[in-house]
């Protein structure tokens, strides 16, 4: 069975399999950009001299691509014609919350929303070593089929898919005919479902959790440190508080990413004055707000929030 440990050496393998004459071109231009730069470079190049194509896509340190920002519904949301609904700025536009984290290499997706695909043909996502479904709301967990593309790259493996019980059942209960070690046919999805611990230790650095309160569910909350940068990385989406537990975890943060629904209080998600107390509290040196909905137009809603608070959009790349 599979350990996370082993995680970089079987993409290392799958990636020399796969190479084609695009790869190559990529191979030889990456190589161009490694002869020129003087940063550090992924550990896997030292191994054998090659450098995985998606190493000229990706920053050095660790990097937080923000595939989607929206909240359940999507902004523009079906049948509506307000103002950020019919808006040309491009940030308005909001497919359902997701991230893609690449943590020294090591790349960690996290939530599967209906546009999972869309979302990684525009970001260029041409990989995932492990999936964190954060909870089983079906803006998070919709688009995990298309992570079959992730089992087919990984050799015909399951992806291993870390939850809380409640994302369990959801998965089970979803994509019962996904739960086995390699998929049924080749291209079809296969995933291992594990518990997330508290602390995930991974040859790349950790990943710990906590258990943020969302209505009738918890959703996990996912702090990121990178082994080689000491870089830290805090994911909160979909939570209405932020308990004081999790708020410790969040301190000495470079980079901290909460649930900023909307203007308006709402029952399960944090309002945007909500976020930007709990902001304060953690006191990151740089706070995005995301699940947002289409009562905050980009421009505006920024231009009223304190400087170190920002609003997350689709396409948006951040180095913590
Ligand atoms: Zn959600
Ligand atoms: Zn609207
Ligand atoms: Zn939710």
């Amino acid at each position: 069975m599979r350990k996370p440990a082993d995680l970089a050496t079987k993409r290392h393998k799958t990636r020399k399999r796969s190479e084609d004459p695009g790869r190559l071109f990529l191979r030889v231009l990456s190589l161009f950009v490694a002869n020129h730069t003087s940063s550090r470079r992924n550990k896997l190049e030292t191994q054998d001299g090659l450098a995985p194509s998606r190493e000229i896509l990706f920053a050095d340190f660790m990097e937080v691509i923000f595939l989607g920002t929206g909240t359940s519904q999507g902004v523009p949301m079906i049948a509506c014609a307000c103002a950020v609904c019919t808006s040309t700025d491009p940030r308005n536009h909001r497919t359902r919350a997701s991230i893609h984290v690449v943590m020294d290499g090591l790349h960690i997706q996290v939530d599967a929303a209906p546009e999972l695909r869309l979302q990684c043909l525009r970001e260029k996502i041409d990989w995932a070593d492990l999936f964190i479904l954060t909870h089983g709301h079906a803006d998070h967990v919709t688009g995990m089929d298309d992570l079959r593309r992730f089992c087919d790259l990984l050799g015909g493996n399951a992806l291993t898919v870390y939850t809380t019980d409640e994302g369990m059942a959801r998965v089970l209960a979803i994509y019962p005919y996904t739960i086995m070690e390699r998929p049924v046919v080749r291209g079809y999805a296969a995933f291992k479902l594990e518990n997330m611990p508290e602390t995930l230790e991974l040859p790349q650095g950790t990943i710990q959790s906590t258990l943020l309160p969302h209505g009738g569910v918890n959703t996990l909350g996912l702090i990121f440190k990178e082994r080689s940068s000491g870089r830290k990385f805090v994911y909160y989406t979909d939570c209405k508080r932020v308990p004081r537990e999790a708020v410790a975890l969040a301190k000495g943060a470079d980079l901290v990413v909460l649930d900023g629904l909307r203007p308006e209080p709402h029952p399960s998600h944090m309002s945007i004055a909500e976020a930007v107390a709990v902001a304060a509290e953690i006191g990151a040196p740089k706070t995005y707000l995301t699940h947002l909905t289409h009562l905050s137009d980009h421009a505006a809603t920024e231009a009223a929030l304190p400087p170190e608070v920002r609003l997350a959009y689709d396409g948006l790349r951040l180095t913590p």
